[in-house]
């Protein structure tokens, strides 16, 4: 009788080699972010991806793009895409060798490149911590030892943000999304919906979508959502049969304080965040706003922040 082989599961590590590589549904799937597929790694572990990562679909989706930016004194900041190609596996030591490369064929200086900018993935920083020899950034390194990472830092001011917001006592995310859901494609809600707009005389607006990677769309949501929220109230809990994690949501007198202070603390974000997606803001005119004071926030006290940790309820208190 023969043993049943055990199955392979996903590694933490399978991020910091493949590009592109996340965790799956469950242990036993990886998944392909630029293919947005599950790679069932029960029989073969790594080698699945390996093999996903040869698809003709999957070179398709996945190609790398090399961009340069950099400065004359006539024309200023100016952004080049130098190169765009598939690479088959897309391990670290690919992609460094792929920037080498195009540098090369392009005839630009490695001892003039001052930064390598790219997002988070553990692949191209090899985490936070910017541990171990297996990612883009100590490869390139190797050959230039003082250059520069830069990750992309409109990110990790998202992921603060979201952070934080995962500990007030209602998950804004998941009634946001039930809204965009109950309202998406149904005329004859949204008529019901105009109409109590029009009982109550606030203007009739749709609510905007908001993507799970974009903290400002949220924001706006937000915005959009105290601005109708007496008729949305109405809406949801005069109603039978409403999706009853809204009709929570709009009788709770939880609500509407911690909807005020999310949009508060929000808009602080709001400003860098849109900064950092310009494109051709320097670091240089990004740290010249922060100490002019522009993006220092006027709608918080600053004793609140200074405080080392900020309850929410004691927000609450301060703000009745
Ligand atoms: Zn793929």
């Amino acid at each position: 009788m023969s043993q049943p082989k055990r199955k392979s599961v996903y590694k933490v590590d399978f991020a910091k080699e493949f590009q592109g590589i996340k965790k799956g549904k469950e242990d036993y799937h990886a998944h392909c972010i630029p293919c947005k597929d599950e790679i069932n790694l029960a029989a073969m572990g790594k080698t699945a991806i390996k093999q996903h990562q040869e698809k003709p679909k999957h070179k398709e989706n996945a190609k790398a793009v090399a961009t340069t930016r950099y400065f004359t004194a006539s024309k200023g900041v100016q952004v080049r895409l130098l190169d765009m190609e598939s690479l088959p596996g897309e391990d670290s030591t690919m992609v460094a060798n792929f920037i080498i490369q195009v540098l090369g064929k392009h005839q630009l200086q490695f001892e003039n490149l001052v930064s390598f900018c790219a997002d988070n993935a553990p692949v191209n920083f090899g985490g936070p911590q910017l541990a171990g020899p297996n990612n883009v950034f100590k490869k390139l390194q190797e050959k230039k030892k003082n250059l520069i990472p830069v990750g992309c830092s409109a990110h990790i001011l998202h992921n603060a943000a979201q952070k934080a917001a995962d500990r007030v006592p209602v998950d804004i995310e998941a009634i946001v999304f039930k809204l965009a859901s109950y309202f998406k494609g149904s005329t004859r809600r949204h008529e019901d919906f105009k109409d109590i707009c029009n009982f109550l005389e606030v203007n009739y607006e749709t609510i905007p979508s908001h993507g799970p990677t974009r903290w400002l769309t949220l924001g706006k949501v937000i915005d959009r959502v105290l601005k109708l929220w007496d008729p949305l109230t109405t809406l949801f809990t005069s109603k039978d049969k409403s999706p009853r994690i809204l009709e929570e949501f709009f009788s709770s007198d939880e609500s509407l304080p911690v909807l005020q202070f999310l949009h508060s603390v929000l808009a602080v974000f709001e400003k860098p965040l849109l900064l950092l997606q310009e494109f051709y803001t320097t670091v240089i005119e990004y740290i010249d706003k922060w100490f002019r004071v522009e993006f220092l926030p006027t709608n918080i006290s600053w004793i609140m922040l200074s405080k080392k940790s900020v309850d929410y309820y004691d927000i609450v208190e301060m703000a009745g």
